[in-house]
This record gives C-alpha cells, structure tokens and sequence, in this order.
C-alpha cells in the first residue's frame, strides 16, 4: 500500500465513518465548532472568532444553554432555505439562537445582544439573529436591527 493510498483511506474513515464529528472542537467555554457547521449533513463551516466571543458573552449574561438553529451556510443551503443573499450567515459571523428555552421577554434578549456588542441583530417568532458583520447604515447606536415577527408577543 503506497502513502497516497493511506491518506485518502484515512480521509474517508473521517468522512464518511465520522461523519459530522470532524467538527467536534470547543471554541469557548460553551460552544463548540460542530453547532456552527452548514447543515446536520454538511460539515462545511466558516467562522469568525469575533462571533464565539460575543456569543460566550451572551450566553454568561442569560447564564442558560444557547442552541444554534443556524450558524455558517454554504451559499446552496443558504438559497435552499430561501436565506437572505447577502446573510451575514453566508460569512461564518452570524448565528441564530433558539428563544425556546431562554425566559426572556423579546426585549429582554434584544437589550442583552445590544450589550455584548452585536452589530446585527433580528428578532423572529422562534429565535434571535445575532451577528457581528459590517454594516453599511447601523442605527444610532452602532447595530442594525430588524424584527422579523408574525406575532406579537404575548
Ligand atoms: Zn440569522
């Protein structure tokens, strides 16, 4: 057996046999590489370190497990779930956070992200976008803000 052929075996027993644990790597003290990968059967991930920062800071300040609906996305699955084009998604600096479990009025979460310093932050009916992008037009205190709810809440 040459090298060559080795490597690619050793390649494929991560791949395939592995799968998604080629990303099992904490960044931080509660996040971990994988929650950030494009998708369950994709283990693409791009990921700005700003990102993880600002994270850990929000998840210390809610002092509650932080889930990651969506961190990167390829731009395929960003199209395939109807993403903004220009997502901050798309450069590994946003991710959204399920509210489900975080005992936060949508207000409460919103002053929170502004205090650790997201620089992009929308709000849903199930989750929080959170990101540290560059934005062109922030609003008067640095961040861009939009509020994407179908429902008011209650
Ligand atoms: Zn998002």
């Amino acid at each position: 057996m040459d090298y060559a052929l080795q490597i690619s075996k050793r390649k494929k027993v991560i791949n395939y046999e592995r799968g998604s644990d080629i990303n099992d790597f904490q960044l931080s003290k509660n996040f971990n590489l994988k929650e950030f990968q494009s998708n369950s059967d994709n283990p693409v991930v791009m990921l700005d370190p700003k990102l993880v920062d600002l994270l850990q800071r929000f998840r210390d300040k809610l002092n509650k497990p932080c889930y990651v609906n969506s961190g990167y996305r390829t731009p395929e699955y960003n199209e395939a779930i109807g993403g903004y084009e220009k997502s901050k998604h798309l450069l590994g600096q946003a991710a959204d956070i399920s509210k489900n479990n975080l005992d936060k009025t949508d207000d409460e979460l919103i002053q929170i992200a502004v205090e650790c310093g997201f620089k992009g932050i929308g709000i849903y009916d199930t989750h929080i976008h959170l990101d540290c992008g560059y934005y062109a037009y922030p609003n008067e205190y640095g961040y861009y803000f939009w509020d994407y709810r179908t429902k008011s809440e209650e």
